[in-house]
């Protein structure tokens, strides 16, 4: 199947009779007709369901959908992009060990990086695209558990380059980790260049409409850590999990399957069954909407190269941005929604264009149906200094805006007026 194919057909399959459409389970428990079966289902031994924080079968269906399109073993969902990245690095990571992170990359995962994770004795190595192979192999020892970067950069707009990390993972056994958000798999699959987990936050263009939080986490289906000495969680039983060895009990899947039996049993932080059946639903549409948002952000993009006060525009679908080489080599068929743009006269301008704007409105989220602006500098990452600022990618005029799929001419028309009234 094609990714539209699978955005539509993957995940929930209808019994004879059954639903057409995923229904929605929102229970919070199941019921056995005998502690034998239920015993199977905690053994891992039947695929059943005993208490939605483990697991659901809408959110099931939504794991199965995703895992499908990116081409994984197995995915689990989580209650933000920000729980599956916390359970994801944490599935590997405990107190006196360290990851490697590109520094532009969403605020909110810099934090978690540089403030939360380091609090509890994880410490982040940062670098930049212009970091090489070399530099980066120097920072790896034998505490260094995954390196971590963004398919797109937000709001930073760099593109992650496989070819120069790969190899160094490969060469040290380390894991290579994406956030595949703002590509999706239908316009990036990071497991075909490499990577070994996946994350998104689904309450982006997977889900498209702005109305669910979500997360998930995706292993490689050539994930295998038999014989590495660096994952040795993955190949000594689990003494909180009746001694399984995810290894050998999972195989590919051992990574998100030790997510669901330890950090998700532990953490709760675990999505919504109705929040799983709206992000389903999203995601059926999800492939036509790519190719739009796409298609207007690159004429939009070309729009704002014309005007005299703009200074500089980030989008690596225009000839001459400094990462349209990776994306013409990575991503199929489009480089999403998401455009920066830099407006002469600094915070003062950007103030009065965002006011001006009357189709666009001031949102901090990005990637939905409809055009939406931000600038960083005073919302999202305000609580960065300004050096933190520059090596997150986000000088104090950028503004941010996520393209929408309405009428292109509308979209373009609304920006040029704003600037117009800013100058
Ligand atoms: N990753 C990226 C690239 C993001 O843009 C965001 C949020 O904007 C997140 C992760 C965090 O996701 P959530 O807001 O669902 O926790």
């Amino acid at each position: 199947m094609k990714e539209g194919t699978k955005c539509v057909q993957e995940g929930y399959k209808p019994s004879n009779g059954g639903p057409r459409v995923l229904p929605l389970y929102q229970s919070t428990t199941f019921a056995y007709d005998t502690p034998e079966q239920l015993a199977q289902v905690f053994d891992l031994k039947d695929p059943g369901f005993m208490y939605s924080r483990l697991g659901n079968p809408t959110c099931d269906a939504l794991e199965k959908k995703v895992a499908a399109l990116e081409g994984g073993a197995a995915a689990i969902t989580a209650s933000s992009g920000m729980s599956a990245i916390l359970m994801a690095v944490t599935n590997v990571c405990s107190a006196g060990d360290n990851i490697i992170s590109y520094a532009k990359i969403y605020g909110g995962t810099f934090n978690l990086f540089n403030v939360t994770l380091r609090r509890l004795g994880i410490e982040c190595r940062f670098i930049d695209a212009e970091t090489s192979a070399e530099d980066i192999e120097k920072l790896i020892d034998d505490r260094t558990r995954l390196i971590y970067g963004e398919s797109i950069a937000n709001p930073g707009m760099d593109i992650f380059d496989y070819e120069k990390v790969v190899p160094v993972c490969r060469k040290h056994g380390v894991l290579l980790m994406i956030d595949n958000t703002l590509t999706t798999p239908v316009l990036h699959r990071p497991f075909e260049w490499g990577a070994d987990v996946v994350v998104h936050s689904t309450t982006k263009y997977m889900d498209g409409h702005a109305s669910s939080l979500g997360g998930i986490v995706v292993c490689s289906d050539k994930l295998d850590f038999t014989g590495n000495a660096r994952y040795p969680m993955f190949t000594t039983p689990d003494a909180s999990y009746h001694g399984m060895v995810y290894q050998t009990a999972c195989g590919s899947a051992a990574f998100v399957v030790k997510i669901r039996a330890q950090m998700l049993r532990d953490m709760g932080c675990c999505m919504s069954p109705f929040n799983a059946y709206l992000t389903n639903m999203g995601m059926e549409t999800m492939h036509l909407r790519m190719k739009a948002h796409s298609e207007n952000a690159l004429a939009l993009a070309k729009a704002l190269k014309e005007q005299d006060n703009v200074e500089w525009v980030r989008y690596p679908g225009l000839e001459g941005d400094p990462m349209h080489a990776l994306a013409e080599k990575y991503f199929d068929g489009g480089c999403s929604g998401m455009i920066t743009f830099g407006i002469k006269g600094g915070r003062a301008a950007a103030n009065k264009f965002m006011k001006a704007l009357k189709l666009a409105r001031i949102v901090t989220h990005i990637a939905d149906v409809r055009t939406c602006v931000l600038h960083p500098a005073t919302t999202t990452h305000r609580q960065l200094s300004d050096e933190e600022l520059v090596k997150a990618g986000v000088p104090d005029n950028l503004i941010r805006v996520s393209v929408g799929i309405e009428d292109k001419e509308d979209i373009i028309q609304d920006m040029l007026a704003a600037l117009a009234a800013a100058r």
